[in-house]
């Protein structure tokens, strides 16, 4: 058992390895000898040294621990009296001072409810590694996520250059795939040691990864980002994201605008209800095409600084999602705008939220969510009358 205890005053922090049968007497002798804590008449004893929901230890009573979920290794201490350990012989293995700043988190780990852990265990999947792929995925691996996939069937061309900050001039030459450049330079932007990114060079689509491709398989992936250029691609994850019951994020920019829409499947309105139904027909003839046939020569005004915002807000959503989820007691880090469509404009500065109504008759949020079957094909999905 670890553990680590603040000195509100200095700041400075101390790590404690406590073997688990140590009754709570001699711990609290060690830590009185550390000048951890004091004895307070009538009290027990009071931790002088950490932060106030430490604050005292009843002596002779058994340490016991549970997780605060205020971080790794992070625990509260509480007492509970069990009678006859007396005899128990506990000895502090050691006491460290832990330093802030030999750990890569230490300064996110300060924000309420933050979980480390948490992150390391997540997996994320990203779909499409242009502009806002590369801003998302830059997001991911500083914050310590432990595992991406990022899915792209392109290569890299010059024009990427200006948004894409970690596509290089040599993939230009060497005609890289995106999600394997990405995949590489993610690595070795990696700070924590543990980040993994599996590129798949492939489309988003029925011929390529489609809601029964391997990566969706029972509880591999927990949340979807989506950074496409196209409408098709967006209602295939919606698709997934709906079968599988994956929140799902997405974002989508267009010189200085840009827009994020938070998707919790079974509940939330998913990207088709906010369709008409007349696009919808129109998209149904291209989405029996392959994504290459739709995506390719689409050539739209793109800034690096929408990029940067779109991408920090949907994981900044995607952040929330997962911490409301873990602790639906708390507020987390602030409840995810799910079902809402974060709009901005960076030349008039307007900024907007807006709820996209459930439509009763969508063929995916109140169709594939409902029954649990996926489409076939596309075709086969309609509104119903
Ligand atoms: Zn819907």
């Amino acid at each position: 058992m670890k553990i680590i205890v603040r000195d509100r005053i200095s700041g400075k922090r101390y790590e404690l390895d406590i073997l688990e049968e140590h009754t709570a007497k001699d711990v609290i002798d060690v830590l009185v000898e550390e000048r951890l804590i004091r004895p307070s008449p009538g009290e027990g004893y009071e931790w002088i040294l950490v932060d106030p929901r430490f604050i005292q230890i009843p002596p002779n009573e058994r340490v016991a621990s549970r997780l605060s979920g205020a971080g790794e290794n992070e625990v509260f201490l509480i007492a509970r009296f069990i009678p006859g350990n007396e005899s128990l012989k506990p000895s502090i293995l050691k006491i460290e001072e832990y330093n802030p700043d030999d750990d890569v988190a230490s300064r996110q780990k300060l924000i309420p409810n933050w979980d480390q852990e948490l992150l390391k265990k997540t997996h994320v999947l990203v779909a499409g590694a242009g502009a806002l792929g590369n801003e998302i995925i830059k997001n991911l691996i500083l914050l310590g996520f432990g595992k991406i996939y990022v899915v792209d069937f392109d290569t890299v061309v010059k024009s990427n250059l200006n948004r894409c900050v970690m596509l290089r001039t040599i993939d230009v030459e060497l005609k890289t795939s995106k999600a394997e450049a990405v995949a590489k330079r993610g690595k070795e932007l990696d700070p924590y040691g543990y980040v993994d990114i599996i590129p798949i060079v492939d489309e988003i689509g029925l011929q390529g990864v489609n809601y029964m491709h391997p990566v969706f398989a029972k509880n591999k992936i927990d949340l979807l980002l989506g950074a496409f250029d196209n409408i098709a691609s967006r209602i295939h994850l919606t698709i997934i994201a709906y079968y599988h019951n994956i929140p799902y994020v997405d974002g989508g920019m267009w010189g200085p605008f840009g827009n994020v829409f938070v998707m919790m499947p079974p509940t939330s309105s998913c990207y088709v209800c906010s369709l008409s139904e007349d696009s919808w027909a129109e998209m149904i003839k291209r989405l029996q095409c392959s994504m290459k046939d739709i995506v390719e020569n689409v050539e739209m005004p793109s800034l690096p600084t929408t990029s940067s915002i779109v991408a920090a807000i949907q994981v900044q959503e995607a952040l929330k999602i997962l911490f409301s989820k873990k602790n639906a007691d708390k507020q987390g880090l602030g409840e995810p705008a799910l079902g809402k469509m974060i709009y901005f404009n960076l030349f008039t500065n307007d900024w907007m939220v807006y709820e996209v109504p459930k439509n009763p008759s969508c063929p995916v949020c109140s169709n594939i969510g409902r029954t649990g079957d996926a489409p076939v094909t596309m075709a086969s999905v309609s509104f119903k009358k």
